[in-house]
């Protein structure tokens, strides 16, 4: 519950460029919300323009004074709509707008800005004033009766001097966005770093398209051994970004934000081609191949067209199915795994193979295991992290067993050390993909290796 201090890994630029952007940003946002000339028609609340007006007022009035902008929104709220109809979603509304109204005072303006989308700006002496407001706020939106749940995101903004209220605005719904998808945390404070987050992911999207068309994506191979010959059995394609000024990006930076946008779609599809096109070529110089398998994005996973772009890749390359093993995680954000293992199966039918990816991280679960069909399990680097510990042999030791019993193929991730690798070996695993062995490389040396 409460503030979230999880540090962004890449901070950069807050250039003019950067600042102009924001602006942008924040004028089409008003734009789209600028239905509203006065007071909101349904509820009454000042609208998002009379807002911004009285809130500058206040602030330039009262410059010794200190203010926050507290902007809330119903997380799904469309849904509310579909769930209980729109007069019952009207009737929310009205509620809410009530619990925003009783702080309306001299120094507190409330706002109806459009559709679920709430806000204040008022006078505070501690930050502790702001979070009682937002607390009691969220009690009372909580605990309104509808058949579906009401989860509201608070996002706060501190005022500074010659700041505006449209910045600061701005800024609250950036910290919204920072709370999504945190099922404890309900508000959350604006720090600069946010901004830079936001910046950064606009410019990683609006780059994506270039950097696919002049080959900066670039697909890199990692081997996958057999640790009692260190032969190679396989790889893994991962993606990489070379930035021509950046440098080397790395999937946990742009993967994220590509999966916010929908880009993911196409970065995968061209990995996916890459690794076809690379296995066809091999295959006509008379090269042994070995699998490398392709990580599949949720995104398009629990979605059924991608099962005939794979088809379509295995026929234009004459690459046989199983040279392209099927890397999935399950994600516990999506609870349409049916879909998912719907998907996967009929792949599998078109002899596919897959493997469940990040096995034992928290997502894949045991109970998936004696359902669903699966060829190859990576058990999670965090297991092979913790070997030292007795408890964790334990559990290493046991869900080998557990894997080879159900005969499914089992593969370490992120070997690093001898000592690992012998324990593994010792307990009867004994593929592995790691740093002891290989990083991953430019899918053309990895050619070159085979
Ligand atoms: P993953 O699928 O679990 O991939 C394994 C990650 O572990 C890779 O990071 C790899 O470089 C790293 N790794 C392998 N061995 C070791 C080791 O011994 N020590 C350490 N510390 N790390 C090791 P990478 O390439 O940065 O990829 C991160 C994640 O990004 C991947 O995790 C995968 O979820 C995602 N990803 C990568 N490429 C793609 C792609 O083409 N499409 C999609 N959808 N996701 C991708
Ligand atoms: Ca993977
Ligand atoms: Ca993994």
């Amino acid at each position: 519950m409460g503030r979230d201090h999880k540090e962004m890994d890449k901070s950069p630029m807050m250039t003019e460029e950067g600042r102009e952007e924001l602006y942008l940003y924040s004028l089409k946002k008003m734009a789209h919300g600028n239905t509203s000339d006065g007071y909101e028609e349904l509820t009454k609340l000042f609208g998002i323009k009379p807002f911004f007006f009285k809130g500058n007022e206040l602030l330039r009035e009262n410059p010794d004074q200190r203010y926050a902008v507290i902007q809330m929104n119903i997380y799904r709220f469309k849904t509310v709509n579909e769930f209980c109809g729109r007069a019952e979603g009207d009737k929310l509304l009205m509620f809410i707008a009530d619990c925003f109204r009783r702080y309306e005072s001299e120094q507190c303006i409330a706002a109806h800005f459009r559709a679920d989308i709430f806000a204040l700006c008022m006078q505070y002496e501690d930050e502790k004033d702001i979070i009682d407001v937002i607390d009691n706020i969220y009690q009372d939106i909580v605990g309104y009766q509808l058949p579906c749940r009401i989860l509201p995101a608070f996002g706060v903004c501190l005022s500074e001097p010659g700041m505006d209220i449209s910045l600061m605005c701005d800024y609250a719904s950036l910290a919204i966005d920072n709370i999504k998808g945190k099922v404890f945390s309900y508000y959350s404070f604006y720090e600069n770093k946010m901004r830079d987050v936001m910046l950064y992911e606009k410019k990683i999207e609006n780059e994506v398209g270039d950097a696919i068309k002049n080959g900066y994506i670039k697909v890199f191979v990692q081997p996958k051994v057999d640790m009692r010959t260190r032969k190679i059995i396989g790889g893994e394609a991962l993606v990489r970004w070379i930035h021509p000024v950046d440098g080397m990006i790395y999937p946990d930076v742009f993967i994220p934000v590509f999966e916010k946008s929908g880009y993911i779609v196409d970065v995968d599809c061209y990995v996916w081609e890459q690794v076809f096109q690379k296995l066809q070529s091999w295959q006509n110089q008379g090269i042994d191949i070995v699998p490398i398998s392709v990580n599949v994005s949720r995104l398009h996973v629990y979605q059924s067209n991608f099962t005939d772009f794979m088809l379509e890749l295995a026929e234009k390359y004459t690459v046989s199915p199983e040279m392209v093993p099927l890397e999935v995680t399950e994600s516990a954000l999506v609870d349409n795994t049916e879909a998912l293992y719907q998907n996967i199966s009929y792949l599998q039918n078109q002899h596919f193979k897959f493997s469940m990816d990040d096995f034992g991280s928290g997502y894949s679960s045991l109970n998936m295991l004696k359902d669903e069909h699966v060829d190859e399990i990576k058990m999670d680097k965090v297991f092979i992290d913790d070997m030292d510990s007795e408890k964790s042999q334990i559990v290493v030791r046991n869900m080998i067993n557990m894997i080879e019993e159900l005969g499914i193929n089992l593969i370490a991730e992120g070997v690093e050390t001898q000592r690992q690798a012998d324990f593994l070996i010792e307990n009867g695993c004994y593929r592995a993909q790691g740093y002891y062995y290989y990083k991953p490389m430019p899918i053309d040396e990895f050619g070159k290796l085979l």
